[in-house]
């Protein structure tokens, strides 16, 4: 039998991006029932601090912290995001197993390759994950020349309880992206007043990344800075919205109104 499907699913280049994207929405999310997953592409092991082990438990704390259901890294190097049709088939048997409703993905463009292509490589395998005829099984080993070790490598993490054929196409309903990284307008913000000191926890338990120390002391600001510099983004785009703190996401497709008298944001 399969576990129940998420709610939403918050896809990501590394450990660490979701809670700065879009940490306080899933938090959110969770608080209203939903069951809220997140995929990390890669396990950092080219951070400048911390092993691929630290952050492990690091992301297992933060993910507590975010009241999320779920949360698995796959093995795609760090640094080495490559829209591959091995990734791709990673991310679907994913989406084909946890069946989420609606997908946060990283905006488009970005500085780091990593992210810009985390983005595009999620939305490719969100399309392929609704193809009838594509079976991961059998695509795998077949398309990617795999070595039996890589295939087992692909099928650890997986669920017990699910076999090949419990993994039926499916794609999810709604993708939406994550923009914070980049400097873009967005298309709609989440209220996330209630919800952004524990977004901030949550940030604050990779430890090995942000806490005051010497290694990397250049390119790592301090807890301080940190703390300063999340608040004033989401203070920005809280003001866009009219509350106090937010995150920022675009989707592709026009908003559907069906009151206009509930629409919220004040014009003037
Ligand atoms: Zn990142």
């Amino acid at each position: 039998m399969l576990a129940s499907p998420l709610d939403i699913l918050a896809l990501a280049a590394h450990r660490d991006d979701v809670e700065q994207t879009c940490g306080g929405t899933l938090l959110k999310m969770a608080q209203r029932g939903h069951r809220t997953g997140i995929l990390d592409l890669t396990q950092g092991e080219m951070g400048t601090r911390g092993s691929a082990e630290d952050r492990a438990r690091e992301a297992a704390e933060a993910a507590k912290i975010l009241c999320t259901s779920w949360r698995q890294a796959l093995d795609i190097p760090d640094g080495r995001v490559e829209n591959t049709w091995e990734n791709r088939l990673k991310v679907v048997r994913v989406l084909r197993e946890q069946r989420p409703r609606v997908v946060i993905l990283p905006y488009w463009k970005g500085r780091h390759p990593d992210h810009y292509t985390a983005s595009v490589l999620g939305y490719e395998a969100c399309f392929l994950a609704g193809l009838g005829k594509l079976d991961v099984d059998v695509a795998l080993p077949v398309a990617a020349g795999d070595s039996p070790a890589t295939l087992a490598s692909l099928r650890a993490g997986r669920p017990q309880d699910v076999g090949p054929t419990d993994l039926l196409p499916y794609r999810p309903f709604k993708i939406i992206y994550a923009t914070l990284y980049y400097d873009v307008r967005p298309t709609f913000v989440v209220d996330i007043t209630e919800q952004f000191e524990s977004r901030l926890e949550a940030l604050m338990a990779y430890r090995t990344q942000f806490s005051d120390q010497e290694a990397g002391k250049g390119i790592f600001p301090a807890r301080d800075e940190i703390r300063s510099r999340i608040e004033s983004m989401a203070r920005f785009y809280g003001t866009l919205g009219g509350v106090t703190y937010a995150e920022p996401f675009i989707q592709k497709e026009v908003g559907l109104v069906d009151d206009l008298t509930l629409i919220p944001v004040k014009s003037i």
